[in-house]
């Protein structure tokens, strides 16, 4: 399987696998029921049966019918448990790109997405993914776990069917380092977690999009991309493999009403959405967790990837005008407020 390079100096991390292209004539989403077999079998297919969700598992020849949410693991990993030894140091740094690569499929619906399933479907696939990631940090190798979403094309998606990727590494990934690093040092000269700082700034300010009970939903200050926004916590917490169901329930909602209100405003554009939380072994420095979702409007110009310096037509601020207005409709109809 692939191999995990570094730059010849930086962090810069890239996978490089050599990967044999299947050929794509099939037309049938391998995603949908009925097309079981064109995944790796489920490790858990959750079912609804008289009122209660059942937790089943595909075996060898029985694929398990009637899901709402289904995992397995990815037929194209990023990483595998089977990659080859190939450790080198610098300047030819690289390492195995060991790991495990989870795909939960959301919905049995084709036609659904991130941004139309109700809440309760939102919940049950967080639980899902609240337990696969608390599973992976019992595992060896496992030093950091990445929960993203790809949708549509552009965000790097082969599978049109509203699905999450779960991906552990044996390192932690060089965002996360930066965040964190930068987290602890605001900490050590400040007295206080720069994103609770952040939660205080933006709320009821002109980033603001929504609030829930527990999370607040903006525009960041300095956004890469057109309509960017953040959830996160409004109280200090360090990851999501800590919150309870009731704060899943509240997260549910506010994921739910924000993707919405971005869908009514990007035209149903691509994005990418990944959850930012603290690496869990010990000693290593924490982050205030939080969702970043990325819309993809626009293309990258040299600016952003000749010199890291973003481009963006308009401001977080009118970005965050129309997807409150928009994410606070669809939060009044999915609560039923007229
Ligand atoms: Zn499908
Ligand atoms: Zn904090
Ligand atoms: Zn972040």
């Amino acid at each position: 399987m692939g191999e995990m390079r570094k730059d010849y100096v930086l962090e810069r991390t890239v996978i490089v696998s050599n990967k044999t292209k299947k050929s794509s004539n099939d037309k049938k989403c391998p995603y949908c029921p009925g097309n079981e077999s064109m995944t790796n079998p489920s490790l858990l297919s959750l079912v609804a049966k008289d009122g209660m969700l059942q937790r089943l598992q595909d075996s060898e020849d029985d694929f398990v019918k009637n899901w709402s949410v289904r995992v397995f693991e990815s037929a194209n990993p990023a990483v595998s448990t089977s990659a080859q030894n190939s450790y080198s140091d610098r300047p030819l740094y690289s390492e195995p790109a060991y790991g495990y690569h989870y795909v939960v499929v959301a919905s049995s619906k084709h036609s659904d997405t991130l941004a139309t399933i109700d809440i309760e479907q939102w919940s049950n696939v967080l639980v899902v993914i609240q337990d696969r990631l608390r599973w992976l940090y019992t595992q060896k190798g496992v030093t950091y776990v990445s929960i993203f979403v790809n949708h549509g094309k552009e965000a790097g998606s082969n599978v049109d069917h509203a699905h999450i990727n779960i991906v552990s590494f044996s390192n932690i990934p060089p965002i996360i380092e930066d965040e964190s690093e930068s987290s602890h040092k605001f900490l050590n000269e400040r007295g206080l977690c720069p994103m609770c700082q952040t939660v205080t700034t933006e709320t009821g300010g002109p980033r603001q999009i929504l609030q829930t009970e527990g999370f607040i939903a903006f525009c960041p200050w300095a956004p890469s991309h057109q309509f960017e926004f953040w959830i996160c916590p409004k109280k200090h917490s360090t990851s999501f493999s800590k919150i309870t169901q009731k704060e899943i329930n509240d997260l549910s909602l506010i994921l739910r009403s924000t993707l919405g209100g971005l869908l009514k405003n990007s035209k149903g554009a691509s994005f990418n959405l990944a959850f930012h939380l603290s690496p869990e072994k010990k000693n290593s420095k924490q982050i205030h967790w939080h969702i970043e979702v990325y819309p993809l409007t626009n293309f990258w110009s040299g600016l952003e990837r000749g010199y890291g310096v973003f481009l963006n037509g308009t401001s977080p601020e009118t970005d965050a005008k129309s997807l409150g207005a928009a994410s606070r409709k669809e939060l009044a109809n999915l609560v039923g407020i007229e």
